[in-house]
């Protein structure tokens, strides 16, 4: 039996190709069947009983167009390549397959604004919390379909705040989380959510991924804020709902528009933290009383 052929592992592929190539029932399948078998990497007659594909011919042409793109052929034996593996991910995540609905749910925190419960819910794809009483909404996020499945509503809102907060961690360092591109931030006096003072945007230049968040929460990566919460016993990626980030106004001072120069205090116990930054969101001054 021949095996399938290899396409030039350096070439580039257009997008049109590389989906065009998806289209296909046996492909998917092979691609399932790597990532289903035991191990990393399946020699190519295992490969053909794990697909499942009864026409020889037609198993070994499908699998040489899927080799060089999507899976990897070493010394005979068959894996998927990372494309492939994000892939699978994507038919797990559900990304692409699913839409689904969650009414809203409370989630055991409160409103900065009003001290009403905060509510989540899962709108197509998106998980919202908003506060139940003065609809404000807090946070609004793509979130794959897929995290939906086998976790109850406690376990799902934990997931949405850690799931936020890795999204968050690519933005503020620069990293796009959709196209892993250059991302830039821009500070703002007319913030898209929230009556606050000052607003962060967050712009892709190349994919034109979008997002908003506080100074607070921007700030919530730096580690002279993760080591004062630690201090004072508190992990904030567990405390995320009730905790501090979503009032900016409170614990935000603008001190100068230009240069920009904006405080951020955060008092814990009898312990307070001030961090003052830049334009940049460099930390040129901090404080701790
Ligand atoms: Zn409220
Ligand atoms: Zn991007």
């Amino acid at each position: 039996m021949a095996e399938a052929t290899e396409h030039d592992e350096n070439e580039h592929i257009s997008p049109e190709a590389a989906f065009s190539l998806l289209g296909n029932e046996t492909r998917i399948g092979i691609i399932r069947a790597l990532w289903q078998a035991d191990a990393h990497q399946v020699s190519f007659s295992k490969l053909r009983d794990h697909a499942d594909v009864a026409d020889s011919g037609q198993f070994n042409y499908h699998l040489g167009r899927l080799v060089g793109t999507f899976v990897k052929r070493k010394e005979g034996m068959y894996e998927l390549t990372y494309a492939g593996r994000r892939i699978i991910g994507a038919i797990l995540d559900g990304t692409y397959t699913k839409r689904t609905e969650i009414d809203p749910f409370g989630i055991g925190a409160s409103c900065f604004a009003c001290g009403s419960s905060l509510e989540a819910s899962y709108e197509g794809d998106r998980f919202v919390v908003r506060c139940q009483d003065c609809e404000e909404t807090f946070l609004r996020f793509a979130f794959p379909p897929g995290v939906l499945e086998g976790r109850d509503h406690d376990e799902l809102a934990e997931t949405a705040g850690y799931w936020m907060r890795a999204q968050l961690s690519f933005t503020v360092n620069g990293i796009c989380p959709n196209c892993a591109g250059v991302i830039s931030h821009s500070i703002t006096t007319e913030p898209e959510h929230h009556d606050h003072e000052v607003g962060l945007e967050y712009d892709c230049e190349r994919c034109k991924h979008h997002a908003t968040s506080t100074v607070a929460l921007h700030l919530s990566y730096h580690p002279a804020v993760i080591a004062f919460h630690d201090d004072h016993g508190i992990d904030l990626g567990e405390e995320l709902w009730d905790s501090y980030l979503w009032s900016d106004d409170e614990h935000t001072t603008v001190l100068s528009a230009d240069p920009w120069r904006i405080s951020l205090t955060i008092m814990l116990a009898d312990e307070a933290l001030e961090l003052v930054v830049d334009e940049d969101l460099n930390v040129v001054e901090r404080h701790r009383t």
